[in-house]
């Protein structure tokens, strides 16, 4: 068995589901089982609805209905039409109900976002269905999906982990193609809920290692992850494997990759993950997957990536050497004001922090004063390499080499309790020279 999720994009109409008809075909030996986002951009278009009824009191579904009706003929779906017809009306009443009482509390939103879902594995079914497949559409929280009740952002309860294969596994050994909502789940009062946005690759990764799955795939509509951001770097190419904690690393650096809480299911059962490209099958895409499967063929770096506008602080104590608290001082002050820290290289005397947002400083400063020098850099960047921390050494050593040729002063360095991150700091002018530096050095040998 394996589990494959079509994220919005892959979904978006009628000719991409052919498409994804496709690709599904060719892997039915597998026994795969589908996990779907809602068509294109219908949460976006959903909660705009919401918005609307919530502020202007008037019910408007047209985008939203013309897609699924035209997908639905399209396709020639006449099987579907009446269950997708009946949906949408639920959709209307809804969103009258809430254009009459103004009101809209998180656990009607996940109610109203639940339909993006419920609308694209109907069709979908049918559709697989229509053309000879043996698909049937099923809502998660009738899988097994069991949440607590924090609406829009829930998480799913340990029982899942039981009930999910419990109900999956007959549908498979039945030669039955399930294909399954993204995203949504029930709570124990029988409410829908959500698991956040972007939470279908969560669903596709829960079900894969509840049922032990060989492998899930996920199709994006880029080539996998890439070696770095292709608009500082021209050749960046897809990086065959990484490791669950390197994607984790990635994604916080805002790479195309899974969300990292998605990552988490896989990583307890080592369930490989296979991100792909539907607008380019070919493209072998990227293996994520253990460290220990994924070594042998490691390269020391795995991409470089980067993070502009950066402000660097630099806090030199005027307390005596030996001090204790200083640290601990220096963090309370900026938690008070709600600022949150990047970066952090310490010394006994100084720490430097690094902030990603342009935050107004003067109360901190003013604060600090009393037990520091404190002095604020703009215009910064984080250079980060993810890698094989392993090989450390190499990596830092030809980073600097690269520095220093490129006569580009490195003036923070932190190197991540992750294992696979190693970042710096260079002024903000310089970034894209120095990855792009690093990127041929590290990646462009690998041709030869
Ligand atoms: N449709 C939901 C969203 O757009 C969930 C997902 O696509 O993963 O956030
Ligand atoms: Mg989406």
């Amino acid at each position: 068995m394996i589990v494959m999720k079509f994220g919005g994009s892959s979904v978006a109409d009628a000719s991409r589901l052919r498409h994804v008809a496709g690709i599904v075909k060719s892997q039915l030996t597998k026994k795969p089982v589908l996990v779907l986002s809602a068509m294109g951009d219908t949460t976006d278009h959903l909660l705009e609805a919401a918005n609307l009824a919530l502020k202007q009191g008037k019910v408007d579904i047209k985008n939203i209905e013309k897609l699924h009706q035209d997908t639905v003929k399209a396709l020639k779906l006449s099987s579907a039409q009446k269950e997708i017809a009946g949906l949408l009306d639920e959709l209307t009443r809804l969103l009258s109900g809430i254009a009459l009482i103004r009101e809209l509390t998180p656990r009607t939103k996940d109610y109203l976002v639940s339909f993006g879902e419920r609308l694209s594995v109907r069709i979908a079914a049918a559709y697989l269905k229509s053309i000879g497949m043996n698909s049937r559409a099923f809502d998660a929280f009738d899988l097994g999906f069991v949440s607590n009740s924090n609406y829009t952002q829930a998480e799913l309860l340990k029982e899942s982990w039981d009930l999910i294969p419990e109900k999956i596994l007959p549908q498979i050994k039945g030669n039955v193609l399930p294909v399954v909502t993204g995203f949504i789940a029930k709570d124990e009062k029988g409410s829908i809920t959500t698991l956040g946005r972007g939470g279908s690759d969560l669903s596709a990764t829960m079900i894969a290692a509840a049922c032990k799955a060989e492998e899930i795939q996920v199709w994006k509509d880029v080539d996998g992850i890439l070696t770095a951001d292709p608009r500082i770097v021209k050749n960046a190419r897809p990086v065959q494997h990484v490791t669950y904690e390197e994607a984790a690393e990635l994604a916080y650096f805002g790479a195309q990759v899974l969300h990292p809480r998605a990552m988490l299911p896989c990583m307890k059962t080592g369930t490989p993950v296979l991100v792909k490209n539907s607008y380019n099958i070919e493209a072998p895409g990227t293996r994520i997957e253990s460290a220990s499967a994924s070594a042998k063929k490691s390269p020391p770096v795995r991409a470089i990536t980067s993070k502009h506008k950066v402000t660097l602080v630099d806090i030199v104590s005027t307390r005596m050497l030996g001090q204790y608290g200083f640290l601990a001082e220096v963090f309370s002050v900026f938690a008070k004001h709600s600022i949150s820290i990047d970066m952090v290289a310490t010394s006994e005397v100084s720490v430097s922090l690094t902030l990603d947002t342009a935050y107004d400083l003067a109360e901190v400063k003013k604060e600090l004063s009393k037990i520091a020098h404190i002095e604020v850099k703009t215009g910064k960047a984080i250079v980060t390499i993810i890698g094989n921390v392993k090989r450390s050494s190499e990596i830092l050593s030809r980073t600097f080499r690269i520095c220093q040729l490129l006569g580009v002063p490195v003036q923070m360095i932190s190197q991540g309790a992750s294992k696979v991150n190693i970042s710096f700091i260079v002024n903000d002018t310089e970034a894209a020279e120095t990855v792009n530096a690093l990127h041929m050095d590290f990646f462009d040998s690998l041709d030869k």
